[in-house]
Order: C-alpha cells, then sequence, then structure tokens
C-alpha cells in the first residue's frame, strides 16, 4: 500500500460502508454517494464534454461524499473496437486527472476492474427487464432500428447501466437530458429488486447538472465527438482552436435584434467560461453590444478564442505533467480500482444473501 498522503484518502474513504450501511432499516441509508462515467470513445473530449460533463464532476468532488468516477471501457465496447477503446481510456483517465480530479477526493477506476461483481449483477436486474422494455428505451431505439445489424450487447446497455450505478449503491447520479431515460431504468431495476428479494438497493436520482449545451461551431447540432468537424478538443493546439472559433458561424444581425440564436449564445458561453476578468468586463460590452445590434463578431470571436486558447495551453500543460508521471499514474488507477472492486464485493456479497445465490467457492 502506498505510503503518504494516500493514507488520509483510503482512511477517509474506509467511512463508505459506514455510509452505505446494509440495515434493511434505512436509518444510515440516507448519505449521497455520487457516480458517474464517461466512454472512451475518442482520443480527446471537447469543450462540450468539459463544460457540460466534467466541470459538474469537479464541483461534486467537493461536496465531500463518496464519489466514483469511472471510464465505461465495457460500454465502449458495444460500438468500438476492443483495441481503441483500451487505447483511449488511459487518455480519459489523464483528461479528468488534468481538468482537476483529485483521487484524494474521487475514487477514479475501471469499469472493467469490477466486471465480474458487475455482470453478475446484471444477470440478475435482467431478470426483471424484457426485450420489450429494453427496445422502448429512446437511444436504444435509435440504434436497434436494425435488429439485423445491432448486437446483442447493445440491448443489454440499459441493465448494465443500472448494473454499474448499483454495485456502488450510488444515490446521486448527474445526468444530461438524454440520459434520463436510462437512469428510469436503473430505478425500476433497483425497485424490482428490492421488492422481490427485500431492500438493499437506494434508488438512485438524476443529480441536477448545470445543464450546459455547447453548439458545434458550424452550427450543426450540438458540439460531439462523432463530428469533429464542429468540435474543439481538449488537445487541439490552441492557434488551431483560434482557427475554428474565427470560422465559427454566427448570424446575420438584425438591428436590434430580439433572441440571440443559440450558436451565437454559445460563442458567448465558451468566452464567459473560460475568460479573466479584463476578458468578463469585454463580453459583457459585447452582449449590450449585441442586443444594440453593433456588435462586430469578429472582436467577439477574438476575445473568444484569447480565453479558449489560454484554458487550451494550460490544460495541455497539465494532461502533459500527467503523462510524465506513468508510476503515480498506476498508482492512483490501481488504489481506485482496488477501492470501487471492494465496494462492489461488499454489494455483491450483500446480493448473494439476498437471493440466496453464493458463488462456489473455487
Ligand atoms: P458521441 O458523439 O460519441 O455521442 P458526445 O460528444 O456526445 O460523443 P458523450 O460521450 O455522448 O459525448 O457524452 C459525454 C458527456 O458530455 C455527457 O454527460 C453529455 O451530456 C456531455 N456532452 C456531450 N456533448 C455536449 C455538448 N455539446 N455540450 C454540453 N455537454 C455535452
Ligand atoms: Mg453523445
Amino acid at each position: 500500500m502506498p505510503k503518504g498522503p494516500w493514507l488520509s484518502w483510503l482512511e477517509r474513504l474506509d467511512g463508505i460502508e459506514e455510509v452505505v450501511g446494509s440495515s434493511p432499516t434505512g436509518s444510515t441509508m440516507a448519505k449521497r454517494i455520487f457516480l458517474t462515467g464517461l466512454r472512451p470513445t475518442a482520443t480527446a473530449l471537447h469543450l462540450g464534454n468539459y463544460l457540460g460533463a466534467i466541470r459538474d464532476v469537479l464541483a461534486i468532488q467537493e461536496k465531500g461524499a463518496p464519489f466514483f468516477l469511472f471510464v465505461a471501457d465495457l460500454h465502449g465496447l458495444t460500438t468500438e473496437d476492443p483495441q481503441k477503446v483500451a487505447a483511449n481510456r488511459e487518455k480519459i483517465l489523464l483528461t479528468y486527472l488534468a481538468a482537476g480530479v483529485d483521487p484524494q477526493k474521487t475514487i477514479i477506476y475501471y469499469q472493467s476492474a469490477l466486471a465480474e461483481e458487475t455482470l453478475l449483477l446484471e444477470i440478475f436486474l435482467s431478470r426483471f427487464f424484457s426485450v420489450a422494455q429494453a427496445l422502448r428505451v429512446p437511444t436504444l431505439k435509435e440504434k436497434v432500428r436494425q435488429p439485423r445489424q445491432a448486437s446483442l450487447f447493445l440491448l443489454r446497455y440499459p441493465a448494465l447501466m443500472a448494473a454499474d450505478i448499483l454495485i456502488q449503491r450510488a444515490t446521486h447520479i448527474p445526468v444530461g437530458k438524454d440520459q434520463e431515460a436510462h437512469l428510469e431504468v436503473s430505478q425500476l431495476l433497483a425497485r424490482q429488486f428490492n421488492r422481490h428479494f427485500g431492500y438493499l438497493f437506494p434508488i438512485p436520482r438524476p443529480y441536477q447538472t448545470q445543464g450546459v449545451k455547447i453548439i458545434a461551431l458550424d452550427g450543426q447540432g450540438k458540439m460531439s465527438k462523432s463530428r469533429p468537424q464542429g468540435a474543439i478538443f481538449l488537445n487541439d493546439h490552441p492557434e488551431e482552436a483560434k482557427q475554428k472559433i474565427r470560422r465559427a458561424v454566427t448570424e446575420t444581425l438584425a438591428k436590434p435584434p430580439k433572441e440571440m440564436s443559440p450558436a451565437v449564445a454559445s460563442l458567448f458561453l465558451l468566452g464567459e467560461s473560460f475568460a479573466n476578468r479584463q476578458e468578463k468586463e469585454q463580453l459583457a460590452n459585447m452582449r449590450q453590444e449585441y442586443f444594440r445590434g453593433t456588435l462586430k463578431f469578429v472582436h467577439l470571436k477574438e476575445v473568444v478564442g484569447q480565453a479558449v486558447g489560454r484554458f487550451l495551453v494550460d490544460f495541455q500543460r497539465r494532461y502533459q505533467s500527467w503523462q510524465q508521471k506513468p508510476k503515480l499514474l498506476a498508482t492512483i488507477l490501481e488504489e481506485g480500482n482496488r477501492r470501487a472492486k471492494r465496494h462492489a464485493q461488499e454489494t455483491w456479497q450483500l446480493v448473494a444473501a439476498k437471493t440466496g445465490f453464493t458463488l462456489p467457492r473455487s
């Protein structure tokens, strides 16, 4: 076991059992456990992921409640090649750390580190989930439109997600609007399990996040990994990012405009998120200019580019600095995996006790 600052981390997290409790009376179960994850489907995340997901992660870790943060590598396998997933997951880990996730406050781990416990729980949960119900989950409905091509693993996605959450007995799940249907499945399966086998799982609830949405720079929907042409990635060269911002679509200003277009509102949001004090003032003035119909978009883009560029320089410096510490990185991952797995094993023991289904000793 590593010495030094790790010790306080481990000691503090040893309190989780108390926090979660295992008594069905529920009195000790009121405490919060946060859990969320990101799929390693790309080599880098973009500013939309950063502002819409990672920034919430940073806020949650300051709450002092147990927080499980994972790289959803098994979920990555629903659509990506295993080699790609394996290569990308360390990049997500580095991204979390460079963004400011503190491994002394947050348990960071790979979903696959607890594959056994999670998949076993998924089996039990799946018994309460029919194929017809799975086909009604909105995000799946889209993807499984061609059943001949859609893999069976994809169909298991909602039940696996429920198992990710319930294996840690998590109570608060930061989710975007697009994920709410999945969380409803997790709630349903937790209730069914409790009803059938006796109370074990707190019902996980959505945790209200700031809910920002960044529009793609080419104005085509939201910024997204799968449409790189409209995205600024966290590993883009700062000059390249500025170029992209200069080319961003805006609008022809009516005089005076009534309502700001989502594309322009998103540019303001990007700028304001990373601005220093002087830039904040400039942007506040530009907002007024916009509503007077006098704003020159080149000026807006210049300030936004400057603020975003500075953020990228800082972020990339921190990313590289973590990259240069492979031993520390390995220790963080090892400890995170170990803590997460231990807690998952405890849940599995409780599941085994409730269901009467224990594994044979090997
Ligand atoms: P893909 O194109 O593969 O779906 P994505 O860019 O949509 O990738 P996800 O992995 O689906 O990213 O989402 C990761 C997290 O980032 C989610 O919490 C999602 O709500 C958030 N997110 C994704 N895109 C944006 C965006 N443009 N603005 C704000 N938040 C976003
Ligand atoms: Mg998406």
